[in-house]
């Protein structure tokens, strides 16, 4: 069952649970009003034409989608997925999709803007979507997942195709995923497309560098960060939260750059010693036992305690809102860099920039994972591959490039990094939409 909803039409968002008893219930959010606050701030900054603005501050196209599952229990099981297109301007849209028993469609909203922003900031050729499917991964088999991920392509293969919206991995989901997505959609086309997702396995036309190019972008925007700061990543200790996909990546990059890592965390908790984590000795217990839990080399520590650590650098890499009025002013790191999306609520914004906090924000330091999705795309197109070398220079050189861009307009408005930022972005963007006028 698939509900479309655009801005343009007027049929109302399915609300899941009248639907089916059974289908998981979404959760009020509001990452999606902080989004479209972002969006104002910066309107205001950049004296944004009003009909623009309007255009701009709600999604193109939402997708509601509730679909069966058959468990290995035998049990059928209703399922809620979405997919929102926020922006195609530029050119097709492109997002992550999560797996996470907390999404919602406000969540998925706010995500898809935001990467509307990021891909105009680095200007690469997309607009902005996000997909997520109420679930918790970690509690289906493998069989279950991959079931659900054939039903929800199916489901939502007409919103999505190479020059239309090009899904992603993000929380949950991951090469595996998008192995399965690429598959279900070119079965139902009826010949292989590897160009509709990005994040795939090599083996089927996946890029060098795309697994870890967010954790190599956040720590080459770190490293800046630093300069700034008139400091460098060698010797400064890094707190991470998160050690998924993004950060168990960063973490291994800031080891190579000669950081010191003084904690590290995962969903159930994390552990701190302020010598230094031996980073050879975590991955060795990530890779055995999945997860940071259970990891004895340092003292025990919550996700919360983690974030009001002492350190030079504060890398929140998991989810957003971790930052927030509670907790900002004890933060003492006096560089935060966001690998993950959103993980600074607006309060907080204000309060460690009152503080004197540098924060590079989250469409600018975890760009480098879109930035190697659109050369894995550029790469399926043209059925010709790049080595990992010549995928990390161009990465390093567009990372480089985009920080140079912010801070010259960081300068011009006298302003956060954060809104310098979506000055950037949201100005390409209008000016694709103003060129390319509104068809009635
Ligand atoms: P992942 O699912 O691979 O890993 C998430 C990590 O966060 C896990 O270690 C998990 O245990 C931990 N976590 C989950 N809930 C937590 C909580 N409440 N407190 C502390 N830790 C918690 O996800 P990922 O792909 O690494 O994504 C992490 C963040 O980075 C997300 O915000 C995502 O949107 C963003 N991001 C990801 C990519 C990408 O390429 N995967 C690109 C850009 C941004």
């Amino acid at each position: 069952m698939t509900t479309e909803n655009t801005s343009h039409g007027s049929a109302a968002l399915l609300d899941p649970a009248s639907v089916n008893q059974a289908a998981s219930r979404p959760k009020e959010d509001d990452s999606f009003k902080i989004a479209q606050q972002q969006l104002e701030n910066a309107v205001r900054l950049i004296d944004l034409d009003p009909s623009v603005h309007a255009v701009l501050r709600i999604p193109k196209r939402e997708v509601t989608v509730n679909f069966p599952v058959k468990m290995a229990s035998g049990e059928t099981r209703m399922f809620t997925g979405y997919r929102v297109q926020h922006n195609d301007s530029r050119g097709p849209s492109k997002g992550g999709i999560r797996y996470h028993p907390e999404t919602s469609i406000d969540e998925v909203r706010a995500l898809a803007m935001w990467m509307t922003w990021k891909c105009a900031l680095v200007n690469i050729p997309f607009g902005g979507a996000k997909g997520g499917v109420i679930c918790d991964p970690r509690k289906l088999t493998p069989g279950e997942t991959e079931d659900l991920t054939r039903r929800y392509t199916s489901e939502i293969y007409s919103f999505i195709g190479p020059e239309l919206d090009i899904p992603a991995p993000d929380m949950g989901t991951n090469a595996q995923t998008m192995a399965w997505m690429m598959d279900t959609y070119s079965r139902h086309s009826g010949r292989t497309v590897p160009a509709v997702v990005t994040g795939k396995p090599i083996s089927v036309g996946g890029s060098e560098g795309r697994n870890d190019a967010t954790g190599l972008g956040v720590v080459i925007t770190a490293g800046l960060a630093a300069a700034r700061r008139g400091t460098k990543l060698d010797g400064s200790s890094v707190v991470v939260q998160g050690f998924g996909n993004v950060g168990n990546a960063t973490v291994r990059f800031l080891a190579k750059a000669g950081a010191k890592v003084t904690a590290v965390s995962s969903v159930e908790g994390g552990v701190y010693n302020k010598r230094g984590i031996d980073v050879q000795k975590l991955l060795d217990h990530v890779n055995q036992n999945g997860t940071v839990g259970g990891f004895r080399e340092g003292e025990p520590v919550s996700n919360q305690e983690l974030l009001e650590l002492p350190c030079d650098i504060l890398i929140p890499a998991a989810l957003q809102g971790q930052l927030n009025a509670q907790n900002a002013d004890k933060v003492q790191a006096k560089i935060v860099v966001e690998a993950a999306n959103g993980p600074t609520s607006p309060e907080a914004d204000d309060i460690l920039n009152d503080k004197g906090v540098l924060v590079v924000p989250d469409i600018l330091a975890n760009a480098g994972g879109v930035v190697v999705s659109y050369f894995e795309w550029v790469q399926d197109l043209q059925c010709f591959f790049w080595s990992e070398n010549e995928v990390n220079h161009k990465l390093e050189a567009i990372m480089q490039n985009t920080f140079a861009q912010v801070i010259d307009a960081q300068r011009r408005y006298e302003t956060t990094l954060r809104l310098a930022a979506y000055s950037v972005g949201v100005k390409r963007v209008a000016e694709a939409t103003l060129i390319r006028g509104i068809y009635a």
